[in-house]
């Protein structure tokens, strides 16, 4: 099973080249724990999920966007460091990243977190940056300007169209759909970026 698994977890870049950035933050300090989290800057996903996140940057690109990844795969050990780092930092830390032991869909790679670019590669206004964790980020928020709601939009209707779920609390956050309907075929996963490079 987990060597299965292994295989299918796939290095994103490699499966489209329409999507010019992958930004990974928590292999940078530029995220709010202020700390390195991922000792590599690369972004995997499970063979299937790849395949449909695939399908949505295609029919962004058609729509003039570009797309960046923030993160996606992230093995179960890192997501234990994760909650070490918060769990001291905030008063309620299951409100910035999901209890390790119950796992968070990143684990699963089957979560991604994105937004878009314009054709010059700019990224254009989605109202908050990455992990901005105030009401504004949430995609019930009405307060925001015409254009970052048409942003929004764009962004949400592209992705739930092809398989994904939008995170209610962060605008920047899909989850592939066939992993909250079967979480039994979608298990949490500890496989290393080290050992995933070396496959
Ligand atoms: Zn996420």
């Amino acid at each position: 099973m987990t060597k299965f698994l292994k295989l299918s977890l796939i290095f994103l870049i490699s499966v489209a080249n329409a999507y010019n950035l992958v930004d990974i933050k928590y292999a940078t300090k530029d995220n709010f724990t202020k700390e390195i989290v991922y000792p590599k800057a690369k972004c995997y996903l499970l063979e299937n999920v790849a395949k449909s996140f695939n399908e949505a940057v295609k029919e962004l690109a058609e729509k003039g966007y570009k797309v960046k990844v923030w993160d996606g795969y992230r093995p179960h050990k890192v997501q234990f460091k994760f909650w070490d780092i918060v769990k001291d930092k905030f008063e309620h830390p299951e409100d910035y990243v999901a209890d390790p032991k119950k796992g968070s869909r990143h684990n699963r790679g089957a979560a991604i977190d994105i937004t878009l670019l314009d054709k010059d590669g700019k990224e254009i206004d989605m109202g908050t940056k990455f992990d901005d964790f105030s009401k504004k980020a949430h995609r019930d928020y009405k307060e925001l300007s015409d254009e970052v709601q048409k942003n929004r939009k764009i962004l949400e209707e592209t992705m739930t169209k092809n398989g994904f779920v939008g995170l209610p609390t962060e605008w920047w956050h899909f989850d592939f759909q066939e992993a909250l309907k079967k979480p039994q075929n979608y298990p949490i996963l500890d496989v290393s970026f080290d050992e995933l490079e070396k496959k």
